[in-house]
């Protein structure tokens, strides 16, 4: 295992560029600041998405009715 300052084999997890400063160094992965701060707001937006569309919609056949 090799430490050092060689970063050109370093990728951004997110966008698959070689990282460069300022990063992040987070679960075993590195990210551009800048894509780690992206993905987390992205992340907490699909969460809050995902929420959403699991509560049940009021009417699931809205045009269901027209066919009376
Ligand atoms: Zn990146």
């Amino acid at each position: 295992m090799k430490h050092g300052d060689d970063l050109t084999d370093k990728r951004c997890a997110r966008c698959h560029q070689p990282v460069t400063l300022p990063m992040v160094y987070r679960d075993g992965l590195w990210f551009h600041t800048k894509c780690f701060s992206d993905g987390a707001r992205q992340l907490s937006n699909a969460t809050r998405l995902a929420k959403a569309l699991e509560e049940p919609a009021s009417s699931p056949h809205p045009h269901a009715a027209s066919y009376m």
